[in-house]
């Protein structure tokens, strides 16, 4: 099956008789391959654009949408299975004063890194995005809030501990135009975690909680975590 030149696939056709097909066949077996290369472009065209909509195209993580639609998914089968659901939240500290000194592209592409570095850290079961700007969260399934508390603190540690001298383009101070130091380059994360329970009954609820703890983390001087409780969020 050819399109635009291109090979697509193969179909093919077998008779145990000898001369079983004519040249009309032939013919029919052509429009039909024409057809078929058609609709196997269309279809991955329809998943690429599917996949680069779900995607944040910073980051390549999930964006937005597309992390509240698999965190509520894993919500549903959490409270059908009566199994734990944490969510983590995280937000980059300071990072406009980040940007005000090394400039906006040296900060996305910190953005990228911290994105891939907390990815990679986490299961692959684990549902990580962007939700916007210079936070990000993760729904962690089968995950109790021991179990996500020792996440958490792993991603806090993996972002300050991430050599930012990978960002060969960032390595000029903005302000001084001279090389900036590996230090220099150096963020942390605000992170904060919740678990769905009983008065829980949307995913966003538990987004919402995980968010106050980590906002809590700001408050209390940042680079920390921080869980929720009935009494609000504690560290
Ligand atoms: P805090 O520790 O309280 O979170 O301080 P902050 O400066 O990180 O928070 P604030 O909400 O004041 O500012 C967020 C900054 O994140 C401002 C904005 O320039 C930066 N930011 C948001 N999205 C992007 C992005 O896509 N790329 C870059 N480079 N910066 C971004
Ligand atoms: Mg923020
Ligand atoms: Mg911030």
């Amino acid at each position: 099956m050819l399109l635009h030149g291109k090979i697509v696939g193969m179909i093919s056709a077998q008779s145990y008789k000898e001369n079983a097909y004519t040249r009309e066949d032939q013919y029919l077996l052509e429009l039909l391959a024409a057809h078929a290369a058609i609709a196997i472009e269309n279809a991955r065209l329809f998943t690429k654009a599917q996949q680069l909509a779900d995607m944040d195209s910073l980051t390549e993580v999930l964006g937005r949408r597309k992390f509240y639609e698999l965190a509520e998914a894993e919500f549903e089968r959490a409270k059908r299975s009566k199994k734990p659901l944490t969510i983590i939240m995280l937000d980059v500290d300071e990072f406009k004063k980040f940007n005000d000194r090394f400039g906006h592209k040296v900060g996305d592409n910190v953005l990228k890194l911290v994105a891939k570095q907390c990815k990679s850290s986490l299961r692959d079961e684990d549902i990580f995005g962007r939700l916007g700007g210079e936070e990000f969260a993760a729904a962690l399934p089968d995950t109790d809030l021991n179990q996500a508390m020792i996440a958490a603190n792993r991603l806090r540690k993996i972002v300050e501990e991430t050599d930012l001298s990978e960002i060969k383009d960032g390595m000029i101070d903005m302000t001084t135009g001279k090389s900036s130091t590996k230090n220099a380059l150096r963020v942390t994360v605000s992170v904060g975690v919740a678990a769905c329970d009983e008065t829980c009954n949307k995913i966003d609820t538990v987004i919402d909680r995980a968010d106050q703890a980590m906002y809590l983390v700001k408050h209390a001087g940042r680079n920390q975590i921080s869980i929720w409780n009935n009494n609000g969020a504690e560290q």
